[in-house]
């Protein structure tokens, strides 16, 4: 059974897409959506050896080559320009997530979507399609096995009538902080207005980390220390 975060980032996918799935590890994603029949092609990308024979594996046995195609590469550059109208990229730190998107730029002028799930860095995405022409349209949050996953969905600007600046815009909250760029970036401004369960989930564990971290500075004389303490400490001001 495919993983509830994968299947969250399926329903994002519009039928009828052409998808590239890079990083794509078993090929389950582009596998569970070709089996629903939501997509007409898919390139499961896949820069490691290992993953890539499981994908192809996987493939193979599942009957879908036809629609299928397993590429050794890295990034963006298995998928040729206007193949594809949707990118899948999930399951990594935000900065590598960035980083493909950034080194394949070129191959990205024919696509509608980016769908992307950063591990950790999801302020480095946001930045990313902010600086690039990407518009964020939706950002989803799950917890599974303990763990907390964000799935942040992006259209060209050209296709939307709000800019970044409007999205990111600061303001204040209701207890009086004022949440700016920098703040909407890191904790994501669809989420800080909604505050789900899972998001509120994810900060707290965020402030206990910080606080732990603070309580061990504290008791350390070390300059340095106390410098990193202060910042730790404005850093919780502005999550709390
Ligand atoms: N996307 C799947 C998911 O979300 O379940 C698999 C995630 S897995 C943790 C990350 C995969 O990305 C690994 O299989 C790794 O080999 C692949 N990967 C890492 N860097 C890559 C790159 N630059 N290009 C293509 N694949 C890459």
């Amino acid at each position: 059974r495919l993983s509830r975060r994968l299947e969250m980032i399926a329903e994002d996918v519009p039928a009828g897409s052409r998808l590239a799935d890079i990083g794509s590890d078993h090929a389950l994603l582009p596998s569970y959506l070709a089996g629903q029949g939501k997509i007409v092609l898919a390139i499961a990308g896949e820069v490691n050896h290992g993953p890539f024979e499981a994908a192809s594996k996987q493939v193979n046995e599942s009957g879908l080559g036809s629609i299928i195609e397993v590429r050794l590469g890295d990034g963006l550059d298995v998928v040729a320009p206007g193949e594809v109208d949707v990118v899948t990229i999930a399951g990594m730190g935000g900065a590598l997530i960035a980083a493909i998107l950034d080194r394949g730029r070129e191959k990205l002028g024919a696509v509608k979507r980016l769908i992307l799930q950063p591990n950790v860095g999801e302020a480095i995405v946001r930045g990313w399609l902010l600086e690039h022409g990407w518009m964020l349209i939706s950002e989803r949050i799950l917890e599974e096995d303990g763990k907390i996953y964000e799935i942040l969905t992006a259209v060209p600007q050209a296709e939307t009538t709000v800019t970044g600046e409007e999205l990111y815009s600061p303001f204040t909250l209701p207890g009086g902080a004022v949440a700016d760029r920098e703040l909407l970036l890191k904790m994501g401004p669809y989420f800080v207005i909604e505050a789900s369960p899972a998001w509120v989930t994810k900060w707290e564990r965020e402030l206990d980390k910080l606080s732990r971290v603070c309580g061990q500075l504290e008791q350390s004389s070390l300059e340095a220390s106390q410098e990193k303490l202060a910042a730790l400490r404005e850093e919780m001001k502005r999550i709390g």
